[in-house]
């Protein structure tokens, strides 16, 4: 099965080229964070889905704010959730924001909670990713030899630092370094798999990170994911009716517009000091591959 089937619903397909560069600053967003861009995280300039060697991607959202701009694009398309989680095209989506010029992501990303200390609402620095998916496109470079990249840190930590800061500044309880187990979906996990999970060390369980942060990392892009708790996992938590569930997940979806400003001020637009960037560099040194990331997979 591949994930690769081309949107055929989307108003508009442009395949005109930029010539000025938008923003090297992207969001990929769930359903919720998308809805909240479209109603008030700044005013939309432009909107793009861009074809890629991958099939299409999502419709991209040029986006301003006082002055700043970025790119917000909705993972799971627009409205809520037009594809769940293993149909997400993760390829064409990065490797659109990689042709845009886009330097660094932040992944917003909405997961269950697999321990009690991390609550409904609570904001989460992933730091680590079981990858139980099964059936994604997981890389750029099938059938070619290069792809053996290292994953520590598994984010980038210079993105982490930023988000950290931020997070910080709004009082916000945030937990940083935490193991997000991706499962394949679409279903939730079973009581068993929980406890499976729990017992490998993750404490938070979600569809979307992987193959999204592996294939950032391929094209040499800064990537780093900012959790909100929208759930507790089958039998963590104790009992937490759905009204209360979704009131405190909002609060938490609420506050992202003011976050997402002050990330676009605390993400240096200098360039940084972490390896993301280099992530191919053995392949270049060796004269395997150009600089070009459009030759990589011929
Ligand atoms: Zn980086």
């Amino acid at each position: 099965m591949t994930p690769e089937s081309k949107p055929d619903a989307f108003p508009q397909l442009l395949s005109r080229a930029y010539e000025e560069q938008h923003s090297e600053i992207a969001f990929i967003a769930g359903g919720k964070v998308y809805r909240l861009a479209r109603q008030r995280l700044g005013t939309i300039t432009d909107m793009l889905v861009k074809e890629t060697p991958f099939g299409c991607s999502m419709p991209i959202l040029f986006m301003e704010h006082q002055g700043r701009r970025f790119y917000v694009l909705p993972r799971h398309g627009e409205g809520q959730y037009r594809v769940s989680a293993p149909f997400v095209n993760y390829r064409a989506n990065v490797w659109a924001l990689k042709e845009l010029g886009v330097r660094r992501i932040i992944a917003w990303t909405g997961p269950g909670s697999l321990t009690p200390s991390l609550e409904i609402g609570d904001f989460v620095l992933p730091g680590d990713l079981l990858d139980m998916t099964r059936n994604r496109s997981r890389t750029f470079f099938e059938n070619k030899g290069i792809g053996l990249l290292r994953q520590e840190p598994v984010f980038c930590p210079t993105l982490e630092k930023a988000s950290e800061s931020v997070l910080g500044e709004y009082g916000t309880p945030v937990a940083s370094g935490a193991v997000y187990a991706v499962m394949e979906g679409p279903r939730l996990e079973t009581p068993a798999e929980v406890k499976m999970l729990r017992q490998l060390g993750a404490e938070l369980v979600g569809m979307t990170l992987a193959p999204e942060a592996f294939l950032a990392r391929e094209l040499e892009i800064c990537y780093h994911p900012i959790a909100y708790v929208t759930a507790f996992a089958e039998g963590v938590g104790g009992e937490v009716d759905d009204t209360e569930r979704r009131k405190r997940s909002d609060e938490a979806v609420n506050r992202i517009p003011e976050i997402t400003w002050s990330l676009l001020d605390a993400i240096p637009d200098t360039p940084f000091a972490c390896s993301c960037q280099d992530a191919m560099l053995r392949y270049k040194q060796r004269g395997v591959i150009g600089d070009d990331f459009h030759e990589w997979i011929d």
